[in-house]
């Protein structure tokens, strides 16, 4: 399952990265383009646009009625029944949306912070922007709210 965000959704698109979903984020403003990006790349449109999905009934429009971010994912998660799993979190980055690799521990030094080197055993690098990412390294407060959902999500499928 694969996502494309409108502009008003760049930190969801980042949440859903978080979780391990392919999820690309349109900056621009041309709906035409936005749709036909979305049926090219059989991507699920995400959007704020409460009309949009009125006037493409055969698209697989999204409409996010919530404001904050860490809502609009769990309603995302709600809506189309995502399956979460840790073995998918952190995977990929979160600024070009490309699969993560696993590099040797030593490639990783002078690139992190000292104590990080000392702290961490795994570092993955994204191929296309350099970034080196560890675990803890996405810590932020939407990180939490991902930490959160998977919790729940397990509560949940261990009542079923
Ligand atoms: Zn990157």
């Amino acid at each position: 399952m694969k996502f494309l965000a409108d502009r008003t959704l760049g930190k969801l698109a980042k949440g859903l990265r978080m979780l391990g979903y392919d999820t690309l984020y349109y900056r621009g403003e041309d709906i035409h383009q936005l749709i036909h990006l979305a049926r090219q790349e059989d991507r699920i449109l995400l959007t704020r646009n409460t009309k949009l999905a009125l006037r493409r009934p055969k698209d697989r429009i999204i409409t996010i009625t919530e404001d904050s971010p860490s809502r609009q994912l769990k309603e995302v998660v709600q809506k189309e029944t995502l399956s979460l799993g840790e073995e998918k979190l952190y995977t990929r980055c979160l600024l070009c949306n490309d699969p993560i690799d696993a590099i040797p521990r030593e490639e990783a030094e002078g690139k992190v912070p000292d104590f990080i080197f000392h702290q961490q055993k795994d570092f993955f690098r994204c191929p296309r922007c350099e970034r080196i990412y560890w675990q803890g390294s996405h810590l932020t407060h939407m990180n939490e709210k991902v930490k959160e959902l998977i919790e729940n999500f397990k509560y949940l499928k261990s009542k079923i």
